[in-house]
């Protein structure tokens, strides 16, 4: 039943980033990170086979759980939600990237799990710039300055930023975040061009995925528009 649906639902969302990618006028390449978290682990055995070689999970117990179902190997594996940092040692085995590195603390923490582990956990800093308050992440000129202190830890590498929009389908708004997120990943590049490793922008998910790849996203974390509304 999961490789019909992908068959389905896969090639118009290819499409739809192709398009995006046109608009947008810039060449690069957006990678689709399949989010299962919600569907069982044959959900995501099914996007291997459909080709989706990124999978996404909020949750490390799930995460976890499917890692062990679907083999640790077969795809990259990405951490998408809110880390605790007693989960962080465990956790870092499980993912290739973790995208909500969302405090100093867990920065730390993670780096020093990296140490520990002999090599460099990865991971992209989230970002709010929505201003709200429920979001979490570094506020505008704050991840320039936690870059600027978390960018040289031995143990984490920041390859980029990460953004949650806001719950709406004001297109104004969702662009105006998205855009601001592209504008803070140049400052903190262009301030720091040591900090980051790479220049990745996590953002866009199935209610604003195009949007988010015209402002540059390089990463959408796609979940319903593949697999379908989630009970949980
Ligand atoms: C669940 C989740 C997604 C995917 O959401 P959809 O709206 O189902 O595409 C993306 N990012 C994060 C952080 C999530 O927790």
């Amino acid at each position: 039943m999961w490789d019909s649906r992908l068959e389905e639902t896969l090639p118009p969302v290819r499409e739809r980033i192709a398009r995006a990618l046109g608009r947008s006028g810039g060449g690069g390449d957006v990678r689709i990170v399949a989010v299962t978290k919600g569907h069982p682990s044959e959900a995501a055995a099914a996007a291997v086979r459909a080709g989706l070689d990124t999978l996404g999970e909020n949750r490390v117990q799930e995460l976890a759980r499917k890692v062990d179902a679907v083999g640790r190997d077969v795809a990259r594996w990405h951490l998408i939600g809110h880390l605790q940092r007693n989960k962080a040692r465990q956790a870092i085995e499980l993912f290739d990237l973790i995208h909500s590195v969302d405090s100093e603390r867990l920065a730390r923490t993670l780096a020093a799990e990296g140490v520990r582990a002999g090599r460099s956990v990865r991971g992209l800093l989230q970002v709010n710039v929505s201003g709200e308050e429920s979001k979490g992440g570094f506020e505008g000129a704050a991840a320039v300055d936690a870059l600027g202190a978390l960018g040289a830890l031995d143990g984490l590498e920041l390859h980029g930023l990460m953004t949650m929009a806001p719950w709406t389908d004001d297109e104004a708004v969702l662009r105006r975040t998205f855009a601001a997120a592209r504008r803070l990943l140049e400052e903190c590049r262009r301030q720091l061009p040591e900090a980051l490793r790479g220049t990745e922008l996590s953002m866009g998910m199935s209610n604003d995925f195009d949007i988010a790849v015209e402002e540059g996203a390089t990463m959408v974390r796609l979940g319903t528009v593949l697999f379908g509304e989630r009970d949980t």
